[in-house]
């Protein structure tokens, strides 16, 4: 099944998506950190009440949002490619390198990514594979790991290069408004035979910067789950945004750094397609 959060005649609904119709299910809260599709997975409900049979409409008439608005958290690794690790210089990690995103940077599939002017001159894409945990998680072994996955959507992990590495943390360099775009759809496991072998990719402004697979990760989903959740509960609807592979824009020689109106698409076969704009503000 595919899910999706839309913007349909002004309400905000969790969705099932069927081809190139949308059947809208579930009104959100019009709350502070409401998340209709969070909740649906949380209470183990969200195939069987979003499989109702509701009249659809043309998914050219409604809005798609971030499929999740307020997961607990979003946990990114970072260095799990070794491509990628190739370009940055940097060194393997022994262990998943974790660090977190927070809410407030998701914004939907289509949205543009607006950036106060002035704020980073080094504006940088990462293609990711995106995990969406659907049964609370704590201590398990990789081979449990399968089973707490509820399914797996698609992540720009957009950074800023030199607030990330100015600083001693990457807090503020992953974190501005509208750093994370999600989508299109969350796609439940059972529709993903291997998430280890997906071809992932980027363009930007039609250029196909990033072309891999996640074969190539080097701590794959199942063992990622059970390294984190040693040290902290998966709870449903967290996210887990498995790393990038090579061609990020601080990796190219001249490096490559967005700017006001490019557009950048991110692709995981299978799982969805992201189409961001930049938007300078201010
Ligand atoms: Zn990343």
């Amino acid at each position: 099944m595919k899910i999706a959060r839309v913007r349909h005649e002004g309400r905000v609904l969790a969705a099932r998506v069927d081809g190139d119709r949308v059947y809208p299910v579930v009104p959100e809260e019009d709350r502070f950190m409401a998340d209709a599709v969070r909740d649906l997975i949380a209470d183990g409900t969200a195939r069987e009440t979003l499989g109702a049979e509701v009249p659809g409409v043309p998914l050219a008439d409604v809005e798609l949002l971030s499929p999740l608005a307020a997961p607990q958290k979003i946990v990114c690794i970072g260095l799990n490619y070794a491509d990628h690790i190739r370009e940055t210089g940097l060194e393997t990690p022994k262990v998943p390198l974790a660090f977190v995103k927070t809410a407030h940077c998701l914004t939907g599939p289509t949205a543009p990514v607006r950036v106060p002017r002035g704020t980073t001159e080094q504006l940088d894409w990462e293609a990711e594979l995106a995990v969406v945990i659907g049964r609370t998680a704590r201590d398990v072994t990789a081979e449990e790991a399968a089973s707490h996955v509820f399914g797996y959507t698609v992540a720009n992990d957009v950074s800023a290069r030199d607030a990330q590495f100015s600083d001693v943390q990457w807090f503020r360099g992953k974190n501005f408004d509208d750093f994370c775009p999600l989508g299109p759809f969350l796609v439940t496991a059972d529709e993903i035979a291997d998430p280890q072998d997906l071809a992932i990719s980027a363009r930007v402004n039609g250029v196909t910067v990033q072309d891999s697979s996640t074969k190539e990760m080097i701590f794959g989903v199942a063992e990622t789950i059970s390294y984190l959740s040693r040290y902290m509960t998966l709870y449903p609807g967290d996210v887990i945004a498995t790393g990038t592979p090579h061609g990020v824009g601080m990796g190219r020689e001249p490096k490559l750094w967005l700017r006001d109106g490019d557009l950048v698409e991110v692709e995981v076969a299978g799982v969805g397609l992201l189409s961001n704009r930049v938007e300078l503000t201010g």
